[in-house]
């Protein structure tokens, strides 16, 4: 008999290396060229059996740091977490009711793919939990199912992202990078995000990876890959919020080596050259109205853990 009670996965947030968008497509999805980067800042998703609930049905409960972020998360079955414990059940016969608890660090609607982290996450947990037996390449199909950006965080590290950015091909990236994320007050709905862009480029061109991107991943060269990040959900993001030009505009006048806007915003990334860059980096941007908080992180790092 399986023993186990609960489970522990802990999972990174995502910043864009490259995100490329091209025009809505008929079934309502744009086409991207989506560069994904694990970065060491990791929300923790905790699973415990409750067999009083029926098979994939979960009660949620979470903590963190952030009160204002906290207060944005679900706690119900519209919890992307939820939705990825329901949807394994349908796959397992192993499955019992759960209690799901988030343990938040991850900026809610901040751009940074939280929610479809703790959905990795708790398919990671629940297969770990109910022993699912569900293979690895089956996993990441449930995956993109949730969205397309819950696959990511199943592997980690850098890899890009084609189709509507669930089609994952890994990038090896030798060395660590090094960034500053400046959190802002409230989020940006990525729906709405979208809606600007359609708005401001009718035209988009089709969707291509950047040369010099992965040029300079593939060296490891952070100069390089400074000068090459780029968002095309940026014009967007900041027609919606206007203040994130002086966000990014101080980092790169405190010495940044890249900056963007991370997905579709408002948290802002800066690329620096070492950790204690990114520590004056931090300080430097902390003062801002338009920053609400900083955090240091490094990446790549692995995809969701069990712990
Ligand atoms: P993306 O970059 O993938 O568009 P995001 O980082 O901007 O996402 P999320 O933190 O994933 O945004 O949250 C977007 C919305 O999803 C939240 O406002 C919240 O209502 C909902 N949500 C559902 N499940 C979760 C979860 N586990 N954690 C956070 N938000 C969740």
């Amino acid at each position: 008999m399986n023993a186990t009670t609960s489970v522990t996965v802990r999972v990174p947030a995502k910043v864009n290396l490259q995100l490329a968008v091209g025009p809505a497509r008929g079934d309502g999805y744009h086409g991207l060229v989506n560069v994904f980067h694990a970065v060491s800042l990791f929300d923790e998703v905790t699973v415990s059996a409750r067999t009083d609930l029926p098979p994939g049905q979960a009660v949620l409960s979470a903590d963190g740091e952030r009160p204002d972020h906290l207060a944005r998360v679900p706690l119900d079955e519209g919890n992307l977490a939820a939705r990825a414990a329901a949807l394994l059940a349908r796959h397992t016969p192993r499955a019992t009711g759960v209690h799901i608890h988030l343990r938040k660090a991850i900026p809610v609607a901040g751009g940074m793919a939280g929610g479809s982290a703790d959905a990795a996450a708790a398919l990671v947990a629940c297969d770990a939990l109910w022993d699912s037996g569900v293979p690895r390449e089956q996993l990441l199909e449930l995956a993109a199912d949730l969205g397309s950006d819950v696959p990511f965080p199943l592997l980690g590290h850098t890899a890009v992202g084609t189709g509507r950015g669930e089609l994952l091909t890994p990038l090896p990236t030798p060395g660590t990078f090094h960034w500053v994320f400046a959190l802002a007050e409230g989020g940006l709905s990525t729906a709405a995000v979208f809606a600007e862009y359609d708005r401001l480029r009718p035209d988009a061109p089709e969707p291509r990876l950047d040369h010099d991107l992965a040029a300079a991943l593939a060296a490891g060269d952070p100069r390089r890959l400074g000068t090459a990040l780029t968002n095309d959900l940026q014009p967007a993001a900041l027609s919606l919020r206007p203040g994130l030009a002086s966000v990014l505009d101080a980092g790169r006048a405190a010495g940044a080596l890249g900056a963007v806007v991370s997905g579709s915003g408002p948290t802002c990334a800066f690329l620096a050259g070492s950790a204690e860059h990114a520590r004056g980096l931090a300080a430097a941007l902390r003062g801002l109205d338009e920053c609400a908080d900083t955090v240091t992180a490094h990446g790549p790092v692995p995809g969701a853990t069990v712990l």
